[in-house]
């Protein structure tokens, strides 16, 4: 039996932190785990960010409700859960993934939870465990599952190391040159051939 264990933002929907840079006009907001490979270190710098701005959730809410996946990434994961199990595993947050698992037809997804006061500031964040989505993928390993796992950025380079096979997906340059290791494609369709290949090898 094999599981897919998918990253979400930059795979299946669009990089939320840049829709609400974009949104908001504020430059450093920009920045994803596609630039910083220290998670907590992007954590922090974007909460305080959100508190020298005065936003709260509700300001982060409103433009996630405008996010749509990308072209075709509906139709490919309805594929992939016809080939395969699948599992999304994301360093992204439950307060911000419902509108977006409505759009995919509500896949199965492991995030994080965002800690937000009474008055729906973002106060901090508490990973469900730390390095998440390699634990995910070990976990699954000693239930004597196959996993093949694909991401676009520095947080998913674990996971994919420590699956059977690994895919990066759409990667910036900086990524795929660190990991020359992982097959690299940018199409959905190109996608589910080295998904179909990558299976019959395992
Ligand atoms: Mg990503």
């Amino acid at each position: 039996m094999i599981v897919t264990c998918l990253d979400l933002e930059g795979v299946l929907v669009p990089e939320i932190w840049i829709a609400f840079a974009e949104k908001t006009g504020i430059e450093k907001l920009r920045l994803t785990t596609r630039d910083i490979p220290d998670y907590d270190e992007l954590m922090q710098g974007r909460l305080k960010l959100l508190k020298e701005n005065s936003l709260k959730i509700s300001d982060i809410q409103a433009v996630i409700k405008e996010i749509s996946p990308m072209e075709g990434a509906k139709e490919f994961i309805s594929w992939l859960k016809t080939k395969f199990q699948v599992i999304i595993l994301s360093d992204t947050f439950n307060q911000f993934a419902g509108p977006l698992m409505e759009q995919l037809d509500y896949p199965t997804i492991f995030c994080h939870d965002l800690i937000i006061n009474a008055s729906g500031e973002i106060t901090d964040y508490k990973l469900r465990i730390p390095d998440a989505k390699t634990k995910a993928v070990k976990a699954l390993q000693n239930l004597n599952l196959k996993v093949i796992a694909a991401g676009d950025s520095y947080n998913d380079t674990g996971m994919l190391k420590q699956a059977e096979a690994g895919i990066l997906f759409r990667a910036p340059n900086n990524v795929i040159e660190e990991f020359p290791q992982f097959p690299v494609t940018h199409e959905y369709e190109d996608f589910k051939k080295i998904f179909t290949d990558m299976a019959k090898q395992l």
